[in-house]
């Protein structure tokens, strides 16, 4: 009970957060700007490494989502839509992400807005469906990571969400995040096939995706083509990798896809340690903050490999 009333305030706490962020990003952007990107972002990897669920029971989306659920229809997601949908929400994310460097890193407004679409988004086909059915478990960009980097979590948290459970979603993570992927790649996990997913693709991807962001500077609006090239071709070559990977090396499917999260949150510590110490008032903490995230992510993947032992050696694949 006491857990429960925790998570609400944290809730609420999450909304009047996003709108003072969306208040300072239109009056005072820099500032804003800072503190989105270089301190509360940062926090996001590290958390869904603990437990997805602890971002996932306080996102200011997930609530807005479930304000809405149901208001207009109580469909739960068919095959057809989840496979869509999640594809819709790795464009978003491959659309979103590299703007920051021609557009949301620098301009308030634009990001304050684009908040604010997808937030609409998320009331209005979360209006649609069933609990988390409509947009959290379909169209949010960040879902796939949330699976990726979700899969053994270091803790355990329950989900405040759902009172009870009417199977809303498929693969959902809020039941199971250590399942989730299994469940999301079916019996395409057992072979090279989960590569041929959109999950599968955007997880071998996702290492390069980040190595190609933060191998770039913030350009402006006009360089829009050449930072979308930049990045798609590093995840290109951070897809090959994984295929070839997945072919040449005696390798479980499982063990990959736990080596692409571990080396995703990886470089994106080592890369924006340096943003994080400044924005923090600490420059000289970079080096340390490195070697802390590092130090934390090579303990989540031990644990991760520790505790799927067992199961890798009963089960292919
Ligand atoms: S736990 Fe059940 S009801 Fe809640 S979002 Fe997941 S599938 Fe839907």
């Amino acid at each position: 009970m006491r857990e429960a009333r925790l998570w609400k305030a944290a809730q609420a706490a999450g909304l009047v957060l996003t709108a003072l962020l969306l208040t300072g990003l239109v009056l005072r952007p820099e500032p804003a700007l800072t503190l989105l990107w270089n301190v509360a972002i940062p926090l996001v990897p590290a958390t869904l490494l603990l437990n997805p669920l602890i971002w996932r029971n306080t996102c200011p989306l997930a609530t807005l989502n479930l304000l809405s659920a149901g208001r207009a229809g109580t469909r739960k997601q068919t095959k057809r839509f989840a496979t869509y949908s999640s594809l819709f929400g790795i464009l978003l994310f491959y659309l979103l992400v590299p703007a920051r460097r021609f557009l949301f890193n620098q301009d308030g407004l634009a990001l304050a807005i684009a908040i604010v679409a997808v937030a609409i988004l998320a009331l209005a086909v979360g209006a649609a469906f069933d609990l988390k059915a409509g947009f959290c478990n379909a169209f949010c960009p960040l879902l796939p990571v949330e699976r990726l980097y979700g899969q053994s979590p270091l803790l355990s948290v329950s989900n405040d969400r759902c009172a009870r459970c009417d199977l809303c979603s498929r693969a959902c993570i809020d039941l199971a995040p250590e399942k989730s992927i299994a469940q999301q790649l079916s019996a395409s996990r057992h072979d090279s096939a989960w590569l041929r997913s959109p999950f599968g693709a955007f997880a071998a991807a996702l290492p390069g995706f980040v190595l190609g962001y933060f191998t770039l500077d913030d350009v402006p609006l006009s360089g829009a083509p050449d930072v979308y090239l930049h990045i798609l071709l590093w995840a290109a070559i951070s897809y090959l990798l994984a295929v070839a990977a997945t072919m040449l090396l005696p390798i479980r499917n499982r063990r990959i896809l736990r080596g692409l999260a571990a080396l995703a949150v990886g470089l994106y510590y080592w890369f924006a340690a340096p943003g994080i110490a400044v924005a923090v008032g600490l420059p000289l903490a970079a080096e340390p903050l490195r070697i802390a995230a590092l130090a934390f992510v090579v303990v989540w993947w031990f644990r991760a490999e520790l505790r799927s032992g067992k199961q890798d050696a009963r089960v292919p694949g």
